[in-house]
């Protein structure tokens, strides 16, 4: 893993909420307390055996017993690399966050992120060229 892909894990690992990203696939999610329950979108037993925990940001399914990270769910769902997963995570965070920014402070996060990647894609291809 090279600074640039350590970069945009740590920032997907910050910035996505691993039940946002469950429910932007289609998994309808019953949110409880601590946790939230659903149909597991890898062994789609019956019954609500798969949970994600919004104080620790994982999942895992009673049934199958896969589970882990959002970088880990999205990898295995669309069945690609975790560093795939990370690109697809930041993408999606972006569209999720300019439908609904939430508070200013995200959407200038948002923006400055930006800036900050393109400026570190132009760098790599200055080093190409
Ligand atoms: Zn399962």
């Amino acid at each position: 893993m090279n600074d640039f892909e350590f970069n945009i894990f740590h920032h997907v690992k910050r910035n996505s909420k691993l039940e946002d990203i469950v429910e932007y696939h289609g998994i309808k999610l019953k949110r409880e307390k601590e946790y939230s329950k659903g149909t597991c979108p890898f062994c789609k037993k019956e019954g609500d055996t798969f949970t994600v925990s919004r104080k620790k940001e994982v999942f895992y399914c009673f049934g199958c017993h896969e589970g882990g990270d959002v970088i880990t769910f999205q990898a295995k769902l669309k069945e690609i690399t975790q560093v795939e997963a990370a690109y697809e995570l930041k993408e999606i965070w972006f569209e999720l966050i300019q439908k609904d920014p939430g508070d200013k402070q995200s959407l200038e996060i948002a923006k400055f992120e930006v800036k900050e990647t393109i400026e570190k894609l132009c760098g790599l291809l200055d080093m190409i060229e």
